[in-house]
Formats: C-alpha cells, sequence, structure tokens
C-alpha cells in the first residue's frame, strides 16, 4: 500500500505553486489532505475535484494564514473532517520586496504574519491533533542562508526566523515522537517566482545548476521527509536549491 495510506495531512497554500504541488504529492503517496488557501478559490476546487475524481481524498478551506483564530479553526475543522492530523505542511507564504528606505512596517508586519508566526500558530493547532510518527514541515527559502541582492531584508528573515524555530520545536515535540524540519528552496518556478520573470537569469547565475525546480522537486523532498522513512531526521533545514548557497 501507499507510503502515506491513512495518513491525514494539512498543508496551507495548496491552491497554487509550490503548494499544490506537495498537495498532489501527499495524496499520490496515499494520504487524506485538507488545503487552505487566500484568495484562489477557482484553483483550489478544481484541484479538490480533480483529487476527487481519481478517488483521493481532499479538501479545500479558505484561510488567511495571518488570522489565528481561522488558522486554528480551520485546523480543528480538517481534523474533525478526516479524524486527526499527521502531516502539517506550512507552505504559505509571501514575498514582499523594498529596500529600507521604501519598505513600510505593513509588509514588514505581513511579512511576520505570514510566514512566521502563523508557522507557530498551526503548529500549535495541528500538533494538539497528532500521536507518535506526526510530521511538521515547513517551506522556508535559502534566502535563510544567502540573500544576494538589495529588498529582501524582511522576507531573509522571515525563512531564518523558520531555522530557529525548527529547532526549538524539534525539542518541544520530540519526546511525542513527532519531527520538525524546514525545506528550503532555491528559484521555484511559480507565480512568486516564474522561470520567465526579469531576474531569472541573475539567480541562475549565483547557483550551480542554472535552472529554476520544478514544484514537484520540492514537493520531492516535502514526500520523503512526510514518510515513516525520515523518522530521524529533526530541527534540521534542508536545502533544495541548485547550489544558490553553496
Ligand atoms: P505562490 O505565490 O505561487 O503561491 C502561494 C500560495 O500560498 C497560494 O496557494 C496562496 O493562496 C497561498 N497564500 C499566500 N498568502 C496566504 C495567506 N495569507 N493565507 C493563506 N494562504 C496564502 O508561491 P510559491 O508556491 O512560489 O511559494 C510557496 C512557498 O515557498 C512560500 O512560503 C515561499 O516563500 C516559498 N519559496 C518559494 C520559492 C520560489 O522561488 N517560488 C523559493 C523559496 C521559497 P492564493 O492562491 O489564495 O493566493
Amino acid at each position: 500500500s501507499p507510503v502515506l495510506a491513512g495518513k491525514v495531512a494539512f498543508v496551507t497554500g495548496g491552491s497554487r505553486g509550490i503548494g499544490a504541488a506537495i498537495v498532489r504529492r501527499l495524496v499520490r503517496d496515499g494520504a487524506a489532505v485538507a488545503f487552505s488557501y487566500a484568495s484562489s478559490a477557482a484553483p483550489a476546487d478544481e484541484l479538490v475535484r480533480s483529487i476527487q475524481s481519481e478517488g483521493g481524498r481532499a479538501l479545500a478551506l479558505k484561510i488567511d494564514s495571518a488570522d489565528a483564530a481561522a488558522l486554528t479553526a480551520g485546523i480543528d475543522e480538517a481534523a474533525r473532517a478526516f479524524g486527526k492530523i499527521d502531516i502539517l505542511v506550512n507552505n504559505a507564504g509571501v514575498f514582499l520586496g523594498g529596500t529600507l528606505d521604501d519598505f513600510s512596517l505593513e509588509d514588514f508586519d505581513k511579512t511576520l504574519n505570514v510566514n512566521v508566526r502563523a508557522v507557530f500558530v498551526a503548529a500549535k493547532a495541528a500538533s494538539r491533533h497528532m500521536g507518535e510518527g506526526g510530521r511538521i514541515i515547513n517551506i522556508g527559502s535559502t534566502n535563510a542562508e544567502r540573500m544576494p541582492w538589495p529588498g529582501g531584508s524582511a522576507y531573509a528573515m522571515s525563512k531564518s526566523a523558520l531555522v530557529g524555530m525548527v529547532q526549538g520545536l524539534s525539542r518541544d515535540l520530540g519526546p511525542r515522537g513527532i519531527t520538525v524540519n524546514n525545506v528550503q528552496p532555491g528559484p521555484v518556478n511559480t507565480d512568486m517566482n516564474p522561470v520567465d520573470g526579469p531576474n531569472a537569469a541573475a539567480m541562475h547565475g549565483l547557483m550551480a545548476l542554472a535552472r529554476h525546480a520544478h514544484p514537484e522537486e520540492i514537493a520531492g523532498m516535502v514526500g520523503y521527509l512526510a514518510s515513516p522513512e525520515a523518522a530521524f531526521v529533526t530541527g534540521a533545514s534542508l536545502n533544495i536549491d541548485g547550489g544558490f548557497a553553496a
């Protein structure tokens, strides 16, 4: 039987991009998957329909990750619908760019609320529904280790914050047999960072492998971390970045 048969996952930001690839991968591996989105109802519903048409179990919930009460309630709702939560993937994130003089405190707060605070909130909520073998996986960024251009201070800070958070949470949850890790992608071809965007060539110039990743490649590392085989990996921040930070 598939490696995640009988497991339940919750993925934040599953309507598009890396999150949607993660949803499909976890379903392919046998999990029932609930996922959130901020505003893209049409692609979210289409993803659910396509999974259900192939016999999979999926549920889409409109939840702004910046709203802690809504995020907690949504995770509780998913746990009621599917009976428990085994795997939490904190994927939802925003990139708001700007150099020091131009970057507003509103954008600073939004970056922290979605990229950092929501990860803590979701971990708190989901871990209450987890048993032995639970998994918390965050999508960080190679920018936690290398931010080679101006305008990325808040984003890089938000992803660096996750490095410390998984170190601490791995200690909190280790006694319960729950692992907590970050996956740190380099450039991935999504709406956030399209392969035909203006900065693609500059990014490729910094990499050992001069290309964007496919979202499915990132989902592959998440699939590994979610699996029983990864039980000894915890507190780690793992680059999957084509050598961007090498
Ligand atoms: P996209 O912008 O393509 O997709 C973002 C997803 O997150 C969408 O499903 C979106 O929902 C959801 N989302 C955004 N804000 C919120 C919110 N406030 N509440 C709930 N859901 C939200 O991004 P990517 O797929 O490229 O990125 C996914 C993650 O990977 C992010 O954490 C990002 O920082 C990280 N990352 C991306 C890289 C890249 O090169 N693409 C590189 C390294 C890390 P909706 O469709 O409703 O807007």
